[in-house]
């Protein structure tokens, strides 16, 4: 049996304190998943020349936002890390992901795992977006993680599927929604329910995509749960709020239907 794929928008840091719609229903997705052996995400908020993972046995946690209330900063997740899986997936690639031995895990990871997984108990590991790549080629080395999923390694990108720090409404996260941001991130809905990957990688052919992926960082990740779908996959929904007016926080989960 292998492990489901998520794809989770983060979003603001303020939901690592909140609760809401969000962060509940990230809460009843981690009741329901079955317990991997370790989680490897993509995190929108590594970007580096070249594809890395942490290899850090005791990752320290990254406090990558700046003028949050100090609650935030005083939030921890002492999981583990795993430098067999980081070797193990720098060997399977042929050094096409190479290990980082400091690297500790930004909030892309722990403000999602703190809801999702909140005993801290498993080993999680994150993997960077190599800014070389194409959106082609990021989908290719996806395809690479594949074999992970049937070692028992719970995959999930996070970013956000509409994300413009420019148009974000900072004074509430639930808000009026923002009309253009709507309409996006039902296109995208469609386009992952008809398994369109082709235009889901040729984001930027898409109406307002200069508006709701200025900058790729956040949407790339979503890319990464795709390219792991295979036809015996069923994609649910686990959560399609928008907050501060314009973040989609679409989340989803492909699962294999049961036999
Ligand atoms: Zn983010």
């Amino acid at each position: 049996m292998k492990m489901p794929v998520l794809f989770i928008g983060h979003g603001s840091p303020m939901n690592i304190i909140a609760e809401n719609s969000y962060t509940r229903s990230l809460q009843k997705l981690g009741e329901m998943l079955p317990r991997p052996k370790a989680v490897l995400v993509i995190s929108a908020h590594w970007e580096t020349q070249g594809a890395f993972i942490t290899a850090a046995p005791e990752p320290d946690i990254i406090y990558d936002f700046y003028g949050f209330p100090p609650e935030l900063y005083q939030t921890r997740y002492p999981c583990p890390g795993s430098p067999e899986v980081a070797g193990w997936l720098q060997r399977m690639t042929q050094q096409q992901i190479n290990t980082h031995p400091r690297r500790g895990l930004d909030h892309a990871a722990w403000a999602v795992l703190k809801h999702l997984m909140p005993r801290a108990d498993i080993p999680v590991l994150e993997l960077s977006l190599d800014r070389r790549r194409t959106p082609q080629q990021h989908y290719q080395l996806a395809k690479q993680l594949e074999p992970l999923r049937g070692q028992g390694i719970l995959i999930i990108g996070s970013g956000n599927i509409v994300h413009n720090l420019s148009r974000v409404n900072f004074d509430s996260l639930y808000g009026q929604e923002v009309s253009w941001a709507v309409e996006f991130d039902r296109l995208i809905s469609q386009l992952l329910l008809t398994g369109d990957h082709e235009r889901l990688i040729a984001y930027q052919a898409l109406p307002n995509a200069h508006l709701a992926i200025p900058t790729d960082e956040h949407y790339l990740p979503l890319l990464y749960a795709v390219a792991l779908q295979t036809p015996d996959d069923n994609l649910d929904f686990i959560c399609s709020d928008i907050q501060n007016g314009s973040i989609s926080m679409r989340s989803l989960m492909l699962n294999q239907s049961p036999e």
